[in-house]
């Protein structure tokens, strides 16, 4: 293992391996430190993707091995109650039954075929960090040099703690335990009101053993939970364990709401759930670490080979930190729904009949299915911040699509009009005629005017949208792809 690295990521979890793959698609030298011995996950936890995960890792090239893998449904849901986003605009408006074990393992095959190397059966321990670089430490008393170190490390983030950055927010009001098991006797399979919303039995894979979620015992730092622990919160759910035997995996989770204060503190970065932690409610935790892996990678990668300065860094947290605040605000919502009582069984009735209407139901799954995200970039057409549909173009090359256009994570400005622009300080910008006569639609917000030409960054975001004279247009090419090396990269 070298021991000097443009930037190395703890955690090889849906979230590092994004960001691995993100940075190496832009040429940096990346490593990865994971504390687990191969990519194999035990238990289940996320049970799949939302649209807006489908359509970045669309944008890479790499959707079909997952859409391959799982199972397309209209699964989104706020409490529990379903949203059907059919209707939105989106090449993928549905989400993906896949267990997160299937996910990372899709992902670890994928990240490898780019020549993204990870460091196993080692966690980062520590670190100290100068204007000069990180020094990290690893639990085999190894120690690694980067430009950067980005924490992907989960929940209970080490690098987070060790940059000292605050985690505010809710201790957890509910435990719940999580386990795969076998039963002498077949128990009523389906959502109850004590499965939080989300069990209490299911099957694991549509078949086989049981997929367990209970209320749990309170304390989340207690024992690891047992079979006896599974077997009790059967009993005060149904009266009997069904004979529970076999468990294959026993966890716990909570529906603790936090969120780091900060994205960033100098050299030090932070994404998923080492920036975020919250209950399962929705399914949007791996949804929201992938997105800020995208957000993050193209970012990182321009200051580590010093075309923008780090200040770009701060973009990072001001467009995330307050998407990771909504989800937090939403999930909370959302177990507050499920609650067993008479007066929330009757707040979540009315908040169903809502639902059932349009503008609400579009309201929310733009929020659940991450479409509607919106980067406030300044004013200017509407698309601006906004995600740029997948429209099919045609080009001087044949017909193809705007997301395989990013297929190479590089920032792109398609002209779709008569003007001409040379962006050669630009140099890593890819310039494309295309021509395309189709509707503009954007999910939740509707038909928006056709624009001239289209500045898009690597994630997919719009930069900037217009006519090839406006001024703005060197202006949103600087503050975001640079204006050619700089001198220091220093934080
Ligand atoms: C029951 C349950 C159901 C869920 N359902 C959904 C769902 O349906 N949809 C959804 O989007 N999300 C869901 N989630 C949330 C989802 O599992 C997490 O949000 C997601 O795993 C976060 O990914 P991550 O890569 O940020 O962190 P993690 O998956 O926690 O990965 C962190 C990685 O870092 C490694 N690591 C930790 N410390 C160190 C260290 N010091 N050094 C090196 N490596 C380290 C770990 O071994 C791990 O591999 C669910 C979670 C639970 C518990």
């Amino acid at each position: 293992m070298d021991a000097s690295h443009q930037v190395v990521i703890a955690g090889a979890g849906p979230t590092g391996m994004v960001l691995a793959a993100e940075l190496t698609l832009a040429g940096v030298d990346v490593v990865v430190v994971e504390r687990r011995p191969s990519a194999e996950l035990d238990g289940s936890r996320a049970g799949g993707l939302h649209s807006r995960t489908i359509e970045v890792l669309d944008q890479r090239g790499a959707a079909e091995r997952f859409l391959a893998e799982g199972r397309v449904m209209q699964s989104h849901a706020f409490a529990g109650i379903p949203l059907d986003i059919s209707d939105f605009p989106s090449r993928h408006n549905y989400s993906l039954a896949l267990w997160q074990r299937d996910t990372e393992r899709i992902l670890a095959a994928w990240v490898a075929e780019l020549g993204v190397r990870i460091v196993r059966s080692r966690g980062v321990i520590g670190f100290d960090q100068d204007g000069a670089g990180v020094d990290v430490r690893l639990s085999d008393g190894a120690a690694l040099h980067a430009d950067y170190l980005v924490g992907c490390d989960g929940g209970r983030s080490v690098v987070r703690k060790t940059a000292g950055i605050e985690f505010p927010g809710s201790d957890a009001t509910t435990m719940w335990l999580i386990a795969v098991v076998d039963m002498e006797q077949e128990p009523p399979i389906g959502v109850r009101r004590e499965g939080g919303g989300i069990g209490p039995v299911g099957h694991d894979d549509g078949r086989g053993p049981y997929r367990i979620v209970l209320p749990g015992p309170p304390d989340e730092h207690a024992a690891p939970p047992t079979l006896g622990d599974v077997s009790e919160a059967l009993v005060a759910a149904y009266g009997t364990d069904y004979g529970v035997h076999s468990p294959s995996w026993i966890s716990r989770f909570s529906d603790m709401a936090r969120q780091a204060a900060s994205y960033r503190a100098g050299r030090v970065l932070l994404a998923g759930d080492a920036a975020h932690v919250h209950s399962p409610h929705g399914g949007q935790g791996l949804n929201l670490g992938v997105q800020d892996a995208v957000n993050l990678g193209w970012k990182l990668a321009q200051v580590v080979q010093r075309v923008s300065p780090p200040s770009l860094l701060d973009t990072y947290h001001a467009e995330r930190h307050p998407v990771g605040a909504r989800v937090l605000r939403s999930t909370m919502a959302q177990v507050a729904l499920n609650v067993a009582d008479d007066r929330h069984d009757a707040l979540r009735a009315t908040m169903a009949e809502l639902i059932g209407m349009d503008e609400p139901r579009r309201h929310l799954g733009g929020m659940l299915s991450g479409l509607d995200i919106h980067y406030d970039l300044g004013d200017g057409h509407p698309l601006v911040g906004r995600r740029m549909p997948d429209l099919d173009v045609q080009t001087a090359h044949g017909p193809t699509r705007v997301f395989t256009l990013l297929h190479d994570a590089r920032p792109l400005l398609i002209n779709l009009g008569a003007g001409e622009l040379a962006i050669a300080p630009w140099d890593g910008v890819r310039m494309v005629d295309a021509a395309y006569d189709g509707a503009w639609e954007l999910p939740v917000l509707g038909a928006v005017a056709a624009p001239p030409a289209v500045l898009i960054r690597p994630d997919g975001h719009v930069a900037w949208a217009g006519d090839l004279s406006d001024p703005e247009l060197p202006r949103a090419l600087a503050s975001w792809f640079g204006t050619g090396p700089l001198e220091s990269a220093a934080a």
